[in-house]
């Protein structure tokens, strides 16, 4: 299968280093990143649908790949191109923000979103909220937002009137708003964004601390982030390898008085055999030959916007374990959404029969595959088979497991997911997101899975928040909470008496 892989990946790289080299000079990566992080999003489901702007990548004289232009649409590329605007200040209101993406953005929202004021009759069920929480209604008929609170600059009521009535719960949230605001005029302010610039490979011996962002950058050699800003744009891409990386590391945060529980520590500890090797005297000649263990496969489920980030934030995962390698598995009918125009997908053939776009050369360590299609579709037919605790690893971004417009998506994967008995990490956008996935994979399995990681809110979440265009008054962050579970594992023991 490797080979076939290969083939179609050389097609896949000649084709976009032809549309790079054309869009080089043109772009700046600064701009690149800050349209990356930028992107909105409109439902709990489809947050990171608004896909990160896809990248090719270039390799330069030293061999780090770096990431330059886009695949999108080009004439979009010179519409952004032009909307480039000198910002006075951060904080502006939205329909009157300097920036047209920002004020298209705001009429969308005016479009779109409800007054939240309680004398309305509710127009949805807010499924992004716990119902518990929610407020008996008025009569009021649903208003369309159109006043625009001074503090956070964000259409939130139908009137002053209602903001004016609803203060103290729009307080709750304003104070976010404004950050959201003001982060979102900061990615388009045309500044150099030190903060996208990553830390290369480490050297072996010098350890990472994972207690916190701060001490995982400062470990890793990042150029020090001084101001929170900066640290917000940094960990919304950032968050993605690192969640992954801070839970399957030796070093994890993440321990036996820290949320991981007793199967965990044995799920992990199978996959950290093979991702920590002891040295076995390894070398670059004849002598120093040695067998390795094959690629650590990490399957990334129903992806999304994660697919395509820019490689430089997904080999951050490879420099934690610079003793083995990865090969990265997005797989989901959307994870090659907002791509297709440029980068077409290869034929199905006999030797690629899910069409994979496959990237091999990403870091010498890593090597990334995408499969436009359900993981159950490619799971039954064997294509990956056979799956071993050892070396595989499944992750759910944010999969709204649980939500009602997702859930009937996973219904058929679960079950083959908890198969494998290979560790599944899940990340939820809010308390309530991960909360709504769990008590479905109750619903759904019964006692028939372990939990590996206790639910809680992740060390390396993103710091940034984001708003939702459908509904202002639901801010979530990416990756805000983490849990790991596997498929349950029946042990034989003696019976004592016998
Ligand atoms: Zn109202
Ligand atoms: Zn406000």
């Amino acid at each position: 299968m490797e080979h076939v892989l290969r083939s179609t990946s050389s097609v896949v790289r000649s084709r976009c280093s032809c549309s790079s080299a054309r869009q080089l000079a043109s772009t700046r990566p600064a701009r690149t990143f800050s349209r990356l992080a930028s992107s909105g999003h409109n439902s709990s489901r489809t947050r990171t649908r608004a896909a990160f702007t896809p990248i090719c990548r270039k390799v330069d004289s030293v061999g780090t790949s770096r990431n330059y232009a886009v695949w999108g649409d080009r004439k979009n590329e010179r519409e952004k191109m032009t909307e480039k605007v000198e910002l006075r200040q951060l904080f502006n209101s939205f329909s009157d923000s300097p920036i047209p993406e920002i004020r298209r953005r705001a009429a969308f929202i005016k479009q779109h979103s409800y007054c939240p004021h309680p004398d309305h009759r509710p127009t949805r069920m807010n499924l992004n909220q716990d119902p518990s929480e929610q407020v008996v209604p008025g009569n009021l008929a649903p208003a369309h937002v159109d006043f625009e609170c001074p503090d956070c600059g964000i259409p939130v009521y139908c009137s002053k009137e209602h903001w004016q009535d609803d203060y103290e719960a729009h307080l709750e949230i304003c104070d976010t708003l404004r950050e959201i605001n003001e982060d979102d005029h900061d990615l388009r302010s045309g500044r150099v964004f030190p903060e996208f610039e990553y830390s290369g490979p480490g050297i072996d011996e010098a350890a990472i601390n994972m207690t916190n962002w701060d001490t995982f950058l400062y470990t890793r050699d990042f150029e020090a982030i001084n101001d929170d800003r900066s640290m917000r744009q940094a960990t919304k891409l950032l968050t993605y390898p690192l969640t992954v990386g801070s839970i399957i590391h030796e070093l994890s945060p993440y321990n036996l008085r820290n949320r991981m529980t007793a199967e965990g520590l044995k799920s992990m500890s199978a996959l950290r055999y093979t991702l920590h090797p002891p040295r076995s005297g390894s070398g670059l000649d004849v002598k120093g030959l040695r067998p390795e263990a094959p690629p650590v496969r990490v399957f990334i489920l129903g992806a999304r916007a994660e697919s395509s980030l820019p490689r430089d934030v997904w080999i951050q995962l490879a420099y934690l374990f610079p003793q083995s390698k990865f090969h990265l598995i997005f797989i989901g009918p959307e994870s090659m959404a907002n791509r297709d125009n440029e980068f077409p997908l290869p034929e199905r053939t006999a030797r690629n029969p899910f069409g994979a776009i496959v990237e091999d050369r990403v870091w010498f360590s890593m090597k990334i595959s995408t499969i436009v299609d359900y993981y159950h579709t490619v799971h039954k037919t064997g294509y990956f088979h056979p799956y071993d605790p050892y070396l595989d690893c499944f992750v759910l971004f944010h999969p709204g497991l649980g939500h009602p417009a997702s859930s009937h998506e996973w219904e058929e994967t679960l079950p083959l997911l908890l198969e494998t008995k290979a560790p599944i990490i899940a990340t939820g956008y809010t308390q309530y997101d991960m909360q709504r996935d769990i008590d479905w994979v109750h619903k759904s399995c019964g006692g028939e899975f372990d939990v590996l990681l206790d639910p809680g809110e992740n060390t390396f979440r993103s710091l940034r928040w984001d708003l939702n265009d459908m509904d202002p008054q639901d801010v979530s962050c990416g990756n805000w909470g983490v849990w790991a579970f596997r498929g349950k594992r029946y042990e034989a023991t003696r019976k004592t008496g016998l």
